[in-house]
């Protein structure tokens, strides 16, 4: 029976831990599944609002360029309105203008001649301005370069003079690009955005706005400035970012990491400008602040209520444990003198005979003579006290080998495996015996009253090899014993019987 329990125990034991392990799989999945979730509508939202600052940042320098491109047209049909055909005349005038928003103003004539000062000469130069003059139509505008007048980025804007329909000449002036930075200068995370002229093709970079205000302004490398610092896993998304620029799309958003901090990146399109984008890069932990504390709630609650329902589970476990082991206990012993109950004797006795080899083993019913008077005389719970010490007599007496069960008020019964009958006998004396010692509660001292108890024997194999057979025999040998008068022992003798 102890193995059939302990199988069970194992099976029980098994599928506790197999229910453990689906929840904790299902909790694991349906957590990855919230974050994987929780990251995408982050990176969602990052490209969103990056793209919409870009955006803006970008229309706000497209404004920018035109306004400087409308002034300088303006500047040239004023011009053509004084019909001033002297270019020579014009320059020496125009010198006073030069106003404080750009930083050189000058003119091409029809003969390429051009009309600046010798630095300025310098300049178209080295920066083939010349060619680009060739290109306004009304207007056309220089890539960024850097100044040799003032070692900043800048770029010049070119305007046709015409007299009467005839193109006489064009209008040249110079802009600091910070013109234009300013004017982009956005008040949405201003201090966390990070903006950059940059060119695909030669991987030139010029910082527009940034927290290092000393950096603004200033050349930089795009390669080494990002594809060197973006982590490996996400190099390969930093180079179809940048072939999207190369390839002349309108803008196109990226995210990646640097170390640990999280960036999404933008670039949006400057259709004046041929071949530069305006690229906004704003770190994740500026526009995701709530996203992040959610997501670090959702880590921490995740974490505690699996922690809990794992306790719980745990804690159910043990209990349904410990309930098993009350609940056995009360289906095998007799829960007042918690020796076996009938039903766990009678199992246990047949498996023992079934194994039982020849000459081993005694069967004996023993029965508290006249326990009615103990209930009569000194009260139940007196009585229930002596069926107790007599059960641990029983113990004491026959030992851990022998099973003893109570059978019923305040009838015992004893199987002493391997026993022959010489050795029971002297079992059944010493308890005949020591039954005397036991007295009821409530017993007053000068009352001569004392327990006392009848015992029947049957030996196996020799009067039955059959459990209910032994039983009863033991049972007409008990009844004998009463008949005699109580207080002692006796065998089944063939013949006897109630
Ligand atoms: P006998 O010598 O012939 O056995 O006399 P007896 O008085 O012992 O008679 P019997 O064995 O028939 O009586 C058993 C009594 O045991 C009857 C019942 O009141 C009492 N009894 C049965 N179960 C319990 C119990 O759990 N607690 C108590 N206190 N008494 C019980
Ligand atoms: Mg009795």
């Amino acid at each position: 029976m102890k193995e059939k329990n302990s199988a069970e125990q194992l099976q029980q034991g098994g599928s506790f831990f197999r229910l453990m392990m689906i929840y904790l799989i299902v909790c694991s999945i349906g957590f990855t599944v919230m974050m994987i979730c929780v990251n995408k509508l982050m990176k969602e939202h990052d490209k969103t609002l990056t793209t919409q600052i870009c955006d803006l940042v970008a229309e706000k320098m497209n404004n920018s360029i035109s306004y400087m491109t409308s002034s300088a047209e303006n500047m040239a049909a004023m011009l053509t309105a004084q019909e001033l055909k002297d270019f020579d005349n014009v320059y020496g005038q125009t010198r006073f203008l030069k106003g404080e928003a750009y930083i050189s103003m000058g003119f091409v004539d029809m003969q390429k001649r051009i009309y600046a000062s010798d630095s300025e000469l310098e300049e178209f130069e080295k920066w083939d301005l010349l060619e680009i003059s060739k290109q306004a139509d009304p207007v056309s505008i220089s890539p960024p370069y850097r100044s040799g007048l003032t070692g900043q980025p800048v770029f010049t804007l070119f305007a046709n003079i015409t007299y009467g329909g005839n193109k006489k000449g064009k209008l040249f002036m110079t802009y600091p690009l910070k013109e234009i930075q300013n004017i982009a200068y956005t008040e949405t995370l201003a201090d966390e955005t990070e903006i950059w002229l940059m060119n695909a093709e030669s991987d030139n970079l010029i910082q527009c706005a940034g927290k290092d205000k000393y950096a603004v302004g200033s050349w930089a490398n795009a390669g080494l400035t990002f594809e060197k610092n973006i982590n490996e896993s996400d190099r390969d998304d930093y180079l179809d970012w940048k072939q999207k620029m190369s390839d002349g799309e309108d803008g196109a958003a990226l995210v990646y990491k640097s170390g640990q901090t999280g960036y999404t990146q933008v670039f949006a399109d400057i259709p004046s400008m041929h071949g530069w984008k305006l690229v906004v890069r704003i770190p994740s932990s500026a526009m995701s602040s709530a996203m992040m504390k959610f997501r670090t709630i959702v880590i921490v609650f995740t974490t505690l209520l699996l922690l809990a329902t794992f306790i719980m589970f745990v804690m159910s476990h043990k209990r349904d444990e410990a309930d098993k082991e009350i609940l056995e206990n009360l289906s095998i012993h007799d829960p007042l003198t918690e020796v076996m109950n009938r039903r766990a004797f009678d199992m246990a006795a047949q498996t023992q005979l079934a194994h039982i080899g020849r000459d081993d083993g005694v069967m004996i019913f023993i029965d508290i003579d006249y326990f009615k008077t103990v209930n009569d005389k000194y009260g139940h719970d007196a009585g229930d006290k002596v069926l107790k010490e007599f059960a641990a007599l029983l113990k004491d007496v026959f030992g851990e080998n022998s099973l003893i069960a109570r059978y019923g008020g305040d009838e015992f019964l004893v199987f002493q495996k391997g026993a022959d009958r010489a050795e029971a006998e002297e079992k059944m004396v010493e308890l005949n015996r020591r039954a005397h010692d036991i007295r009821p509660a409530n017993c007053p001292e000068d009352d001569h009253y004392h327990v006392s108890c009848s015992c029947g024997g049957a030996v196996c194999p020799e009067n039955s090899r059959d459990f209910e057979e032994l039983k009863s025999l033991a049972d007409s040998a008990l009844y004998d014993v009463k008949e005699r008068g109580r207080d002692g022992h006796g065998w089944y003798a063939k013949g006897s019987g109630k």
